[in-house]
């Protein structure tokens, strides 16, 4: 991603700002795309990991769906270019206007959470004198394996139906008017790296279709979320998922009737390894047991370690020579105990303890002025930003 040209395009640039390998992205979404297109499987990009404008033009140009969790993301996928027929809706909190605007879109499917929600929207479309095209979003009670934040397939997360409502659902799928049935939702979290997750999604998903075609329902949509993860550890070595392998668990484990389609929703796994956020050293402290490098950036432009204790890889970009010489030079004991290189904790200038990106980092001799990327931040990062201690606006920088 880095090399000594585009470190020193840099130099000229305000930090911190996200800086977007539009290159990878444009690899990594073709990798994506030929690795779905090979099983048939329809991928919807989940907008929340990131709408920075750039980043959803490529993505929409690519052929991709929309995921959207919220009507300010439905609207920006309509005006991105996405196809209204291949947008989706989830959320566990739709607001009445935010269903009606989605209604008069005429989106391809709400992915409903709830008994009630189901209700609702068969009001408000039965006033607009439309049917709404509907999936409903089932929690599965799947464990993720992941950090509990970002769990959100178990009994006791607050997303989707649990089984034991869908009696009820099938009842008011079948006496609301206004509603046309299209299939099964699911998504049982984020950041991903266990295949077996996956396993256990196919095989309830299976349990579920087969429960809704039992009581005469036909299930035309599968969708099964997303939540691929990404390397963090490896963000120059694992910088394109192995799609290929994912999708090949989805064909080998799921039951696929001619008439069904499988609908994917990925945000982190295409979006992830494209950018990092570029800041500069604006002091470095020596104390009695620790050094702390204290960055121009803080959790108001990257929240995810703050949030979740999240990991970011940590370069000090202004020392690439120096790197790239020790990885040749690996193995060599000398070099390893190598005198210039200090251990850090990295952390941002706002006044709350969590502003830290990294603890006992280990880093070339770091000094007031060089770059440092944080690496991985493509997803859930700059979408996350916040204004808290009034800090300014996110920049970019960008290379094709
Ligand atoms: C967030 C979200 C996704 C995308 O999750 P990733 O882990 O970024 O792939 C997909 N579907 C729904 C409903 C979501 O809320």
């Amino acid at each position: 991603m880095f090399n000594e040209e585009i470190v020193a395009s840099f130099k000229s640039k305000e930090t911190p700002f996200y800086y977007y390998d539009l290159g990878l992205l444009k690899k990594t979404l073709t990798a994506c795309k030929i690795a779905s297109d090979a099983f048939n499987f329809h991928v919807h990009y989940a907008l929340k990991a990131n709408f920075n404008e750039r980043v959803l033009s490529l993505i929409q140009s690519n052929g991709f769906g929309a995921d959207c969790v919220s009507g300010g993301e439905v609207k920006r996928a309509v005006e991105s270019g996405f196809d209204k027929k291949q947008i989706v809706f989830a959320g566990v909190g739709k607001s009445d206007t935010e269903i009606n605007d989605a209604l008069d879109q005429n989106i391809f499917a709400f992915n409903v959470e709830s008994v009630q929600e189901l209700e609702v929207i068969n009001e408000l479309a039965e006033v607009k004198g439309k049917m709404a095209s509907v999936a409903v979003r089932i929690n599965p009670n799947v464990d993720a394996h992941t950090h509990h934040y970002i769990t959100t397939g178990l009994d006791e997360n607050k997303f989707g139906i649990n089984s034991w409502d869908l009696p009820m659902v099938s009842e008011t799928l079948k006496r609301c008017k206004n509603l046309e049935f299209l299939g099964i939702h699911f998504h049982v979290g984020s950041q991903i790296t266990d295949m077996n997750v996956f396993k256990s999604l196919c095989v309830k998903v299976n349990e579920m279709q087969h429960w809704f075609e039992e009581r005469g329902m036909p299930v035309k949509i599968l969708n099964v979320g997303g939540g691929l993860g990404v390397d963090y550890h490896h963000p120059d070595e694992e910088a394109i998922v192995d799609f290929e392998s994912y999708f090949q668990i989805f064909a080998d484990f799921l039951i696929v009737k001619p008439y069904q389609e499988v609908h994917f929703e990925l945000g982190r796994a295409l979006v992830a390894q494209c950018s990092s956020l570029i800041s500069k050293v604006l002091y470095v402290k020596h104390g009695i047991k620790k050094n702390f490098v204290i960055l121009d950036a803080g959790m108001t432009e990257l929240m995810r370690p703050a949030l979740y204790q999240a990991y970011h890889q940590i370069d000090n970009i202004s020392k690439l020579k120096v790197e790239s010489l020790k990885s040749k030079n690996e193995g060599i004991e000398t070099f390893n105990s190598s005198p210039s290189t200090l251990n850090y904790d990295v952390v941002g200038p706002i006044c709350e303890s969590s502003d830290c990106f990294g603890k006992e980092v280990q880093l070339p001799e770091t000094k007031r002025g060089d770059l440092i990327a944080l690496r991985t931040a493509g997803a859930y990062g700059e979408v996350m930003a916040s204004a808290y201690n009034l800090r300014p606006a996110i920049r970019h920088a960008y290379s094709e």
